[in-house]
């Protein structure tokens, strides 16, 4: 068995996710069934940000039941103790799991801010935008109620 540690440090939490360029959202929809998306995402002070179209099933899902399970993971490696062994293989990994409740935003500056916020953990950089960009982009908050992060072999 590989020796697993959870991680509480707010710094090593952030070094994981800004490591991961997408992140998997899980929502509970209308009738109580799990719907997990994967997502590009910001982040920055606690605080997760998505952005998306402004329809599609995520968008209904999300304003009936804000409550959702978003999961990072990276440096994954499988190794092995005996090649010839199946159950001796295992994969060492780096995670976070944050649950929070997601708010959309309408304020358009504030838009535009996460919209930066997500741009610069791609690119690096800052941009503007044209108004009807701002305007057709929804924009999630995804405040941050509990963070657990978990290391997999490694220490
Ligand atoms: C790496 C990655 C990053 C992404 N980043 C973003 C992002 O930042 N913003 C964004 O809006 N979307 C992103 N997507 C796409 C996102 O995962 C959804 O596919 C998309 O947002 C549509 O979701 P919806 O609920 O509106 O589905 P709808 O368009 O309403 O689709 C209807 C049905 O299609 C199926 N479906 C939906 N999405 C997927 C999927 N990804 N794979 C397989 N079946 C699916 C579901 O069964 C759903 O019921 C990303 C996808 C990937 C793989």
């Amino acid at each position: 068995m590989m020796a697993t540690n959870m991680i509480s440090n707010p710094d090593k939490i952030r070094e994981i996710i800004d490591k991961c360029d997408t992140c998997y959202v899980g929502m509970v929809d209308e009738r109580g069934n799990p719907y997990v998306l994967p997502f590009n995402f910001g982040y920055q002070d606690g605080s997760i940000y998505l952005h998306m179209a402004p329809q599609g099933k995520k968008i209904g899902v999300l304003k009936n039941n804000p409550h959702v399970c978003v999961a990072f993971s990276t440096d994954h490696e499988l190794f092995n103790r005996h090649a010839h062994v199946a159950c001796s293989y295992g994969m060492k990994y780096r995670s976070v799991l944050a649950y929070g409740k997601a708010e959309f935003i309408e304020d358009y500056d504030e838009k535009v801010r996460i919209m930066n916020v997500t741009m610069r953990k791609y690119t690096g950089k800052d941009f503007s935008y044209n108004a009807p960009a701002i305007h057709n982009v929804c924009v999630c908050h995804i405040h941050i109620e509990k963070i657990e992060g978990k290391l997999s072999g490694y220490f």
